[in-house]
């Protein structure tokens, strides 16, 4: 065979291998169950992933990543997902390091690389702010030069993780008076600094999982400039830029359709299955459907990736068609579980990460997690901003 076929299989061998011997069984379980794993759990299982620089698979192998072609790369995120690893939901691997590489001065790199790959530090992103989002050249947080400091001024909103971060990577107004894109610059933020405040904001399903943070009079060193000075937006669009496949969820939405299969098979009291109901097993097969149509597209672009061909605006319809499918199947998932997904607790959810289990051993997280990733639609670009994207750069509406 030749080997551009063997090679997937091998990894796939290697990974499933590696998973087998080192992904600690009690954590794939409270995943497999829907739960929230403890933030420790998550960075010790970074820093496993980080021994074979599968932490950030696609980083150098200079800064602790095994330079992974895009392909494996996927492979490496479905069998973890299949396998109940806890996904990597790491803001310094997914979007400030991609900035670093690019951007870092050779002092940075070696300063915060070695410890995002490892979990050793926790960042947040600080783009957002209440009268900036979608529109995020909007953004009105002040950074004034002071001699060798910046003193930064402002507020952030739904920022995620920033009550467990060590640093921010923050976008700031630098210079009021040029073209909007053209006077932002790129902090790196220590959120231990004086003048930092963290107020927390719950999701939907009462998790704390995202803050407001309140910049008064931060004193950031010049030297946690990253980029150049009113030179943030390109540093912006590069920490935004790996999100734009991999946000696709396909590795997220294979477990997801596995979970509906195994509530299908799964007798309820009187005996019956929902595996042997046509109408319903139709709903479940149609979704599957669209997950093998996104998987196939998803995979095209990866190859775009990997050749070097440019990826255009219509990589907007992987993060549209991957959240609403994720969404699709956690709605069907609610309800194949039935009235079993109601009870739940939400102080124990919040202290533990896991609500009461009652009913099917998944089916006390379904209505939490439906509610959870309602935000999909609004994180990484909303779908509107998604469709809009389509309709005028791609079909030229
Ligand atoms: C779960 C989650 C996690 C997040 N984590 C972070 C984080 O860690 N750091 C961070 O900085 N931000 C984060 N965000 C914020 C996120 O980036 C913003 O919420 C998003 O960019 C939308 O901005 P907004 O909330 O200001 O809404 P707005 O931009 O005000 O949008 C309001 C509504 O108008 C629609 N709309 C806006 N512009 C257009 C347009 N041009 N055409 C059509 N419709 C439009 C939108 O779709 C939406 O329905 C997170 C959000 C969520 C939900």
């Amino acid at each position: 065979m030749p080997t551009d076929q063997t090679e997937p299989d091998r990894f796939r061998a290697d990974v499933r291998a590696f998973l087998g011997d080192r992904l600690p069984a009690d954590l794939a379980a409270h995943v497999a169950k829907g739960g929230y794993p403890r933030s420790e759990c998550i960075r010790d299982w970074i820093a496993t992933l980080a021994e074979r620089g599968w932490s950030a698979p696609q980083w150098p192998r200079e800064w602790g990543g095994a330079e992974l072609p895009p392909r494996l790369h996927a492979i490496l995120d479905e069998e973890c997902a299949l396998a109940n690893a806890p996904a990597v939901e790491s803001l310094g691997i997914s979007t400030v390091g991609p900035a670093l590489l690019e951007f870092g001065s050779p002092e940075q790199k070696s300063r915060f690389l070695p410890s995002i790959v490892t979990a050793r530090e926790h960042w947040c992103q600080g783009f957002s702010e209440p009268g900036a989002g979608s529109d995020l050249a909007a953004l009105n947080t002040r950074a004034v030069r002071e001699g060798d400091v910046f003193k930064v001024t402002g507020s952030k909103i739904w920022t995620s993780s920033a009550h467990e971060a060590d640093w921010m990577l923050c976008l700031a107004r630098s210079d009021p008076d040029a073209p909007r894109h053209q006077g932002i610059s790129a902090l790196l933020i220590d959120m231990r600094a004086a003048g930092v405040r963290v107020r927390p904001i719950r999701w939907m399903n009462g998790v704390h999982g995202f803050n407001e943070v309140f910049l008064d009079g931060v004193e950031v060193p010049v030297e946690n400039l990253l980029g150049t000075e009113n030179g943030g937006w390109a540093v912006a669009m590069q920490a935004l830029g790996p999100e734009r496949i991999f946000v696709s969820r396909v590795a997220e939405n294979k477990r997801l359709l596995r979970q509906l299969h195994e509530t299908m098979a799964t007798p309820d009291a009187d005996g019956h299955r929902l595996a042997d109901d046509p109408a319903f097993a139709d709903r479940a097969a149609a979704l599957e459907v669209r997950l093998l149509a996104l998987e196939e597209r998803f995979v095209q672009f990866l190859d775009d990736l990997a050749a070097g061909r440019p990826v255009g605006p219509e990589v907007s319809m992987l993060k549209l068609t991957g959240s609403r499918l994720i969404q699709a199947f956690e709605a069907l998932i609610v309800e194949a579980h039935g009235p079993a997904v109601l009870p739940f607790d939400a102080a124990r959810t919040a202290a533990e990460g896991l609500g009461l289990e009652v009913g099917a051993p998944s089916a006390a997280m379904a209505a939490l997690k439906m509610l959870h990733h309602r935000g999909y639609t609004i994180a990484a670009g909303s779908s509107e901003v998604q469709l809009e994207v389509l309709s005028r750069r791609v079909l030229g509406l």
